[in-house]
């Protein structure tokens, strides 16, 4: 044994327990209340013990870029817009630099999985590809992260893209994504997209239905086309803002039919509420689509952070823990089952929706460890409770000191 975890609490089969757990070579040894070992001993002094959190959905290649962008409307067409601008100056020196400063903020926010989203086009061509998968090499110590190519400015508008994406699925990517709420064509782009999946045997996880009306959804043609190629479980949708605008018949009918096909949801309450009820001037909609109705219907569910600090979201910290907790406050969380399952979106649900099978705390499994300053899973979501340490393939990653206090002797 190399090293031995005191005193955790841990989810196991659904019931918090106290335990230690033993680490060798990288991968959980034991787990065991008391467990006798020599190793070297880390206290979690009764602290929540968690797998790593994941991040599905990030775009860590235009983060940081507040300083060159204004934001005037704080619509999504601006977003892109000015984006698109700001993307004409990037090099893969300055991608590189602005996408390790967010990187290194959800490291030690206790992320060690992440999808991160890559646009390519023939303005940026495989630069931000390349700085990205550079980036991600430099970092393998303490995250896994995955690619996912997408066409952000387009497809059937945009010649030279679609040979773009396939590159990038050449040299690795294992995911497609898609935003056809910025095609001329959308349905179409859905098409491509299904279909160069099929070719390169990838997942699929496309932004959809981000809209501040229910005109034009594309929800329903997703399930059909999951349904048609048999792509279920492989296939995830980001915002679907329009389905929080729908009454709970139409949405609960959605709901099935995700379930049914196999499409799972991420939702991104930073950007949405940022973006979405921009065409109210009072009782704004808060564009933050609900998932615990989602999740009893069976429905794959993920929260993630999408943007930090760039027109689509002029915020960020990298924090997981912050954006379940903003989840839970927008949509009204507040039962302790419900609030431990806004965890259970960033950890096991996340894995789910991204087909991660080594992933969790069992014998066998990665060390892939992060200690929460809280008791249990709600505890920790309705605190904000910070992640103090984490372990990555039995090493550790970061660690996080405790506020103190310092009261007059
Ligand atoms: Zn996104």
């Amino acid at each position: 044994m190399d090293l031995v975890i005191r005193n955790a609490s841990l989810v196991q089969d659904g019931e918090l327990r106290a335990a230690d757990i033993g680490i060798a070579d990288g991968r959980i040894a034991a787990i065991e209340p008391g467990l006798p070992a020599e190793a070297r001993a880390l206290d979690a002094e009764g602290c929540l013990v968690v797998p790593g959190l994941i991040e599905t959905h990030i775009h860590l290649d235009k983060t940081c870029i507040l300083d060159r962008c204004r934001i005037e409307e704080g619509t999504v067409a601006e977003a892109v817009r000015v984006t698109a601008a700001a993307k004409r100056g990037f090099t893969a020196d300055d991608i590189y630099a602005r996408a390790k400063r967010t990187l290194e903020r959800c490291i030690m926010h206790g992320t060690m999985r992440m999808r991160t989203h890559v646009e390519l086009d023939p303005g940026i061509g495989m630069t931000g590809f390349e700085a990205i998968r550079q980036l991600a090499r430099d970092h393998a110590w303490a995250i896994d992260v995955e690619l996912c190519v997408f066409p952000q400015e387009g497809l059937t508008n945009n010649p030279g893209t679609e040979e773009l994406l396939i590159e990038g699925l050449r040299r690795g990517a294992r995911t497609i994504g898609a935003a056809p709420y910025f095609d001329t064509d959308p349905r179409t782009q859905i098409d491509r997209i299904f279909s160069i999946a099929r070719a390169f045997d990838a997942e699929i996880d496309m932004h959809l239905d981000l809209a501040d009306t229910t005109d034009g959804m594309q929800i329903d043609y997703v399930c059909r086309k999951a349904e048609e190629y048999r792509w279920g479980g492989r296939v995830a949708v980001g915002h679907v803002t329009q389905m929080s605008l729908l009454p709970p018949e139409r949405f609960n009918a959605i709901a099935a039919r995700l379930a049914n096909a196999g499409v799972a949801v991420t939702v991104l309450p930073s950007t949405d509420l940022h973006l979405m009820g921009r065409n109210h001037d009072h009782a704004v909609p808060r564009g933050v689509t609900p998932l615990e109705p989602l999740r009893r219907a069976g429905v794959t569910c993920s929260i993630s952070t999408n943007n930090v600090l760039n027109p689509f979201t002029p915020y960020g910290d990298g924090s997981l823990i912050r954006m379940a907790n903003l989840y839970a406050n927008v949509c009204h969380v507040s039962r302790p089952a419900d609030l431990a399952g806004c965890l259970d979106m960033i950890t096991a649900d996340a894995a789910r929706l991204m087909r991660l099978d080594d992933y969790g705390i069992r014998v066998g499994g990665p060390a892939d460890l992060v200690c929460i300053d809280a008791h249990d899973p709600a505890e920790a979501i309705s605190t904000l409770a910070q992640p103090l340490w984490g372990i990555k393939r039995g090493r550790t990653s970061f660690t996080r000191a405790r506020p103190a206090l310092h009261p007059p002797a």
